[in-house]
């Protein structure tokens, strides 16, 4: 059913007004995790500036480590969803089980089915059932058919409001966190019908690499890009190595427009 040999036409998920998928890139900004009100109140403000409408932020977070930071559940998404009315800004969270799916649902707009989960096959029917977008991941071992029939498995139960996201595969190489397979973009485009993002942040784990590669997510078709934001990195509970704090998004966000400009894509 996500076969564009099923339906030509692309599918456009609708989130607060932005239309993904029609063609202008749309954008997903946010913290790695929700940390505190005041935290994702001053990435949501940043967010606003800009004209943006959604937000990200983990409130149950797959960590490597037990140990780490688990993410706030509940508590985090109430908090999210509290910035969020305030801010006119849809939220972007992850489930990581079906059990949260239904107490999460009050305080999520797009449902995020991360890397770790995209074969948690229980997980993704009962997103099917749902009747909100998902942002689905590909898995870091995940070759692009079994990305495909992961999204076929929500589809098949009866929910198409599907955005995929690319973020980056394991390989040999270490120079990133993982290699931004950025070719999966238009061979998604080309085998199903649904919007593609790219996550910069989890696929190169380097700031310094988070433009560059927005501009090629933008540049080979991307219909949005998904990258992380914290007031202040360097105590971020997660993901201190690779988030922009608020002047690196500015500068990331206006070069992006820039470059969207130069090349007409608008
Ligand atoms: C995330 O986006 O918060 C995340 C954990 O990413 P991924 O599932 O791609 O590792
Ligand atoms: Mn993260």
């Amino acid at each position: 059913l996500v076969s564009r040999k099923k339906k030509a036409e692309d599918t456009i998920v609708v989130v607060n007004g932005e239309r993904i998928g029609e063609g202008k890139p749309t954008f997903i900004f946010g913290p790695c995790a929700v940390e505190s009100y005041d935290q994702v109140a001053a990435v949501a403000g940043a967010i606003q500036q800009k004209g943006l409408r959604m937000i990200r932020g983990g409130a149950y977070k797959p960590r490597t480590s037990p140990y780490d930071f688990q993410g706030l559940g509940l508590e985090g998404l109430k908090i999210l969803k509290r910035v969020a009315q305030e801010y006119n800004l849809a939220v972007v969270s992850e489930i990581v089980t079906p059990h949260h799916l239904e107490e999460a649902l009050d305080y999520i707009d797009v449902v995020q089915i991360g890397a770790r989960n995209m074969q948690n096959f229980e997980l993704l029917k009962a997103a099917g059932s749902i009747n909100k977008p998902i942002l689905l991941k590909r898995g870091m071992a995940a070759t692009i058919d079994e990305f495909i029939h992961a999204a076929e498995y929500i589809i098949s139960q009866g929910n198409d409001q599907i955005i995929l996201c690319e973020r980056g595969i394991r390989t040999y190489e270490k120079a990133t966190r993982n290699t931004l397979d950025i070719s999966s973009v238009p061979i998604l485009k080309q085998e199903t019908h649904l919007p593609v993002f790219v996550d910069v942040t989890h696929s190169t784990g380097r700031r310094d690499l988070l433009l560059p590669a927005a501009k090629a997510a933008i540049a080979i078709g991307a219909d949005g890009v998904m990258a992380e934001v914290h007031p202040d990195p360097a105590v971020a509970l997660s993901d201190a190595a690779q988030q922009m704090n608020l002047q690196q998004f500015d500068e990331f966000y206006d070069s992006l427009q820039k470059f969207m400009k130069s090349y007409e894509i608008h």
